[in-house]
């Protein structure tokens, strides 16, 4: 594969082509992915490869997801400014600077900025998603929790938006009480390690919920409480 590692110039083939796809369709998605700096998320030996549409490693065996794969996401999260999101499995930190720059950006007034919460269960990755967000100006914008996120964030719920961003066996019943009425949650479901499929729920009332698969995706596990015991 020929590779140009010029960051500039492959990320407009990334989102030139994702919008040719039709993976990126709104205005405010493809700001959102335009404005956050992937090579500022990746390690250092693979920064030559931020724009390469593809899952990245981070450590202990974890990745950053694929660039289609976070365009994907938010645009079924159909997000608002406004909104208040929570995330499971913060990584690098990537996509919830994507998500923080479509509900919270910078050229609306604080009280109309929505909020991410964002949960991760390994340390060394809350460590460096707080350098990479913290680095870039997202901290007054994303709240870092080191936790289980199988069991969500019940300070700050209910929530607008949900998304899981490693594989889940079910969807955890937490997150279920933890969605708004009338919101909305994206995770990736399913028994294999290779394959699942992306899931968009909304919650029409307290027991009433829309789930509906939207295409096959590869994550890695979820662990914890709700996640794959192993
Ligand atoms: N969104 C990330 C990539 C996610 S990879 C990014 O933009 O870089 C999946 C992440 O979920 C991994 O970092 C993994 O450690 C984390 N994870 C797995 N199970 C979890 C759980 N129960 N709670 C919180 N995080 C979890």
């Amino acid at each position: 594969m020929y590779l140009n590692t010029n960051s500039s110039y492959t990320k407009e083939r990334v989102i030139k082509r994702l919008v040719e796809e039709g993976i990126l369709k709104s205005p405010h998605v493809i700001r959102a992915m335009i404005k956050v700096p992937r090579e500022q998320f990746v390690l250092q030996e693979y920064k030559k490869y931020a724009w390469v549409d593809t899952p990245l490693p981070t450590f202990k065996g974890q990745t950053i997801s694929a660039i289609h794969m976070v365009a994907w996401m938010n645009e079924l999260l159909d997000l608002k400014v406004g909104h208040k999101v929570l995330e499971i499995g913060t990584g690098s930190g990537y996509h919830a600077a994507t998500i923080a720059e479509i509900v919270a950006p910078e050229d609306v007034s604080d009280d109309l900025k929505g909020h991410v919460y964002t949960i991760e269960i390994i340390k060394e990755l809350v460590e460096l998603a707080k350098q990479n967000l913290s680095r870039l100006n997202y901290s007054t914008r994303i709240t870092i929790i080191h936790s289980d996120g199988s069991l969500g964030y019940p300070e700050a719920a209910p929530y607008d938006r949900i998304l899981v961003t490693a594989a889940a066996p079910q969807i955890p019943p937490p997150l279920l009480s933890q969605l708004k009425i009338g919101g909305k949650m994206v995770i990736p479901l399913g028994t294999w390690s290779f394959y699942q499929e992306l899931t968009l729920v909304e919650k029409k009332s307290e027991n009433d919920f829309k789930i509906k698969s939207v295409g096959g995706c590869v994550f890695v596990p979820l662990k914890g409480e709700y996640g794959f015991k192993n």
